[in-house]
């Protein structure tokens, strides 16, 4: 089964433009990146989903295409993605990208760019929604909470049963034969409908629905602009650092294990300290930061840092992830020597390293490992330690 994805950002945006915004909805920033980008993205990397199609404005088309093509270089897309030129209306526009697909092309999502905060859940449950049912097509839909009326002018004509109405979303799932054949007739019948569900429904295919997404709004109005800045999912990012060092015994430092010193372990060789598990840490807090890794902050040839206490690493990590908004949430560290056993060092590593980042003591986990007399450190020729941490960093930095 092949499904294609259609992501319209072809529309003129009138209300935006109204109100003086110079740019069209569909191409404004969300975190540096275009809006209709966040889409097509995601639809990209949907398991599901085999190639995209992008509906661009025709008197801007060649300028977006070219600016659509450097994201996919840069970001990599995985499947292909195509522009067609957008036509006078949201239906032309499908209809053009409808008549790019490629032939082996069965299933095909419909979109609208000014929603780019769907979930990759939701595509899973349209799919699920139209395997699971004999219909053309499936559409994600949120109940009516507000009363609604029927009106002539500013007079109430009745109040509509709410029960009954619902509201709808995109992205929409079709049965690629059902949507093209609802097009070619609306298309000859001058029919213009509000979204392809629409022209399905008119032309005899089935419509089911499924539960749709709150966070899944449309970009309209100035106001709805603020949630590309306030969409709590998209303002605090969660990431992860990874860590990872290795000292070799034999050296003259004593060692010393998360700022605790062993007394009974073997020498290390090192510049600085040779705590290997604070430069794990160090270490995986730049990789969260995004700020590359301890030896280009701390060279190991710079003589300011011989002999250096690997508590000074750590310190200024956490200052550079405090002064980016990075908050830590979780460590977890492994440490992986044949020699000495460290089951009793374990608490006071935690307990130390508790003192120095502020995390309580279910955030900090300490371990340790042999590898079983296996490798280097099977044969106590070095030590080496891992750190894997969490934390949540602010989107707009
Ligand atoms: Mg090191």
């Amino acid at each position: 089964m092949s499904t294609w994805a259609i992501v319209l950002a072809a529309g003129s945006s009138t209300r935006l433009c109204r109100c003086g915004y110079k740019d069209k909805k569909q191409f404004l920033s969300l975190d540096d990146l275009p809006l209709y980008w966040q889409s097509v993205y995601k639809f990209s990397r949907c398991p599901s989903v085999s190639g995209v199609i992008t509906a661009f404005p025709r008197d801007e088309f060649e300028d977006k295409k070219n600016e659509a093509e450097a994201l996919v270089r840069r970001h990599g897309s995985g499947v292909p993605v195509k522009f067609v030129p957008g036509g006078d209306r949201r239906q032309d526009s499908v209809f053009n990208a409808l008549n790019s697909l490629p032939r082996d092309c069965d299933l095909i999502f419909v979109h609208d760019a000014a929603r780019p905060f769907f979930s990759p859940a939701l595509l899973q449950k349209l799919l699920n929604g139209l395997e699971n049912a004999s219909c053309t097509g499936v559409i994600p839909v949120l109940p009516c909470r507000d009363t609604v009326k029927s009106v002539c002018g500013a007079s109430v004509e009745k109040t509509l049963p709410r029960e009954n109405i619902v509201l709808v979303q995109t992205p929409q799932l079709f049965i690629k034969d059902g949507l093209i054949k609802a097009h070619n007739r609306a298309q000859k019948d001058g029919f213009t409908g509000t979204d392809d569900a629409s022209l399905v429904e008119k032309y005899g295919g089935t419509v089911h629905t499924v539960e749709g997404e709150e966070k899944n709004i449309k970009i309209t109005t100035p106001e709805d602009l603020e949630c590309l800045k306030n969409t709590g999912e998209k303002q605090v990012r969660e990431i992860t650092g990874f860590g990872y060092d290795v000292h070799a015994f034999g050296g003259s430092r004593q060692m010393i294990l998360g700022g605790i010193p062993i007394p009974n372990g073997p020498k290390i060789k090192a510049h600085s300290d040779g705590d290997v598990l604070l430069h794990a840490l160090t270490d995986a807090i730049l990789g969260l930061l995004g700020m590359g890794d301890i030896g280009e902050h701390f060279p190991d040839n710079d003589p300011e840092n011989l002999g250096k206490s690997s508590s000074v690493f750590l310190a200024e990590a956490l200052h550079l992830a405090e002064q980016n908004g990075l908050t830590l949430t979780h460590m977890d560290l492994t440490i992986i020597t044949q020699i000495p056993r460290l089951s009793e060092y374990k608490p006071l590593i935690k307990k130390n390293l508790m003192g120095i980042t502020g995390l309580n003591e279910r955030r900090i986990n300490v371990k340790a490992t042999t590898e079983e007399g296996l490798g280097f450190t099977g044969e106590k020729q070095g030590i080496k330690a891992v750190a894997v941490v969490s934390g949540r960093k602010n989107n707009q930095e």
